[in-house]
């Protein structure tokens, strides 16, 4: 049967690579606050990234609650989606601001633009979309909402690192798009995250906003947390900067091989390929149709854990299902945020995925069906 295939597996540099970045920490004994590692990771990220205006956070959570914060989103509704990790949401919630959920498109799992504008009164500040799976939200028609009614756009970007499009980077689009650099994502800083954005005011704003809001010595103009990236998340950031071109293309190969074992098979529906994205394959969702299929999402879990085999119900329950929400809201007003949950898992995906394996996956899978 073989060792356990996990569902993801970080990536690393060399452990050479990573002692030889580190080094000068020794000697400059500068561990936080800004350091050369940090300014470095910020530079090469903003280059990577195609961004102007580029903040480092302690996670990509701390970098949705201050870009709301400086964007001076303190009270309002904000028009988000429940098909999401629990982050998003609670970043609305804990900045004093209410969530109010939009459904989702049922091929791509994004945010259904077309179902925002119902949702719309006077109360509505800002928009929070995520690009789920790597898959992009529909940037113009959002964009196009959010300028008829003065909506921020906030972009829950946490699995697109990497991503282009129209050949732009995935961040310079809509004001603040947050992403994340978890152990998990496709490209980390062991916890980290990152804010893109248009406005250059928020530069000197998030910057003090994730130190306890200090301008200088004497001066404190916000109540921040501490948010700071330090030393050597960056070093580890600087190094997987290196490789993250090589480890997404290899991604692709994951990707292409499972495509060819589970196209076209009855009852399994496949990530919708995008035009003009440029995809980082952060994850391979499948969503199955227990009619169609033979078998039902829990029950292909099952088989696949048995085999030892590690795939996510991701993401299951929706948001509003959980129990710190499902008091306050009800997850049948978004019936096909709803439904994906119940019928979508992820299988293992990350670059060393070997293709013995991925047939290995698709074999147990195809297993369960009729
Ligand atoms: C990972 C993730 C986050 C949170 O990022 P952290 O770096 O873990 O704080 C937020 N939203 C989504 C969609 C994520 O996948």
């Amino acid at each position: 049967m073989g060792n356990r295939i996990a569902v993801t597996r970080s990536s690393m540099p060399s452990l050479d690579e990573y002692v030889d970045e580190i080094k000068e920490l020794w000697d400059s004994h500068w561990l936080t606050n800004a350091g050369k590692k940090h300014e470095e990771l910020r530079r090469v990220l903003m280059e990577y990234m195609g961004a102007e205006h580029l903040e480092l956070f302690t996670n990509g959570h701390m970098a949705i609650e201050l870009s709301l914060a400086a964007l001076g989103l303190t009270e309002g509704e904000v028009i988000t989606s429940p098909f999401t990790f629990v982050s998003t949401c609670h970043a609305i919630v804990r900045s004093g601001l209410k969530p109010v959920f939009c459904d989702i498109d049922p091929y791509d799992y994004t945010i259904d633009a077309e179902k925002i504008e119902g949702l719309i009164n006077e109360k509505t500040v800002a928009v929070l979309p995520i690009h789920v799976y790597g898959n992009v939200c529909r940037i113009e028609r959002i964009q196009e909402i959010a300028e008829k009614h003065g909506l921020k756009v906030i972009y829950d970007a946490a699995h697109t690192f990497g991503e282009t499009y129209k050949g732009k980077g995935i961040g310079t689009y809509g004001d603040v798009s947050c992403f994340s650099f978890h152990a998990t994502k496709v490209f980390n800083t062991i916890e980290g995250g990152a804010a893109v954005y248009r406005d250059p005011s928020l530069d000197e704003k998030l910057s003090q906003m994730r130190d306890f809001g200090i301008v200088d010595e004497e001066r404190t103009a916000y109540i921040g947390p501490n948010a700071k990236m330090h030393e050597f998340s960056a070093a580890m950031g600087i190094c997987n900067l290196r490789h993250v071109d090589d480890e997404i293309a290899k991604r692709a190969g994951v990707a292409e091989r499972y495509r060819e074992r589970l196209e076209g098979v009855r009852g399994i529906q496949l990530n919708k390929i995008q035009k003009e994205v440029r995809s980082n394959h952060a994850y391979f969702p499948v969503v199955i149709n227990e009619d169609l299929f033979g078998t039902d999402r829990d029950t292909v879990f099952r088989e696949l854990d048995r085999n030892n085999i590690g795939a996510r119900k991701y993401f299951y329950p929706i948001v509003t299902r959980l129990d710190c929400y499902r008091d306050k809201y009800d997850s049948s007003d978004t019936p096909a945020a709803l439904e994906i949950s119940k019928r979508v898992l992820t299988l293992p995906m990350y670059a060393d995925l070997e293709k013995k394996d991925v047939d290995r996956i698709c074999d147990v899978i195809l297993s369960c069906g009729r």
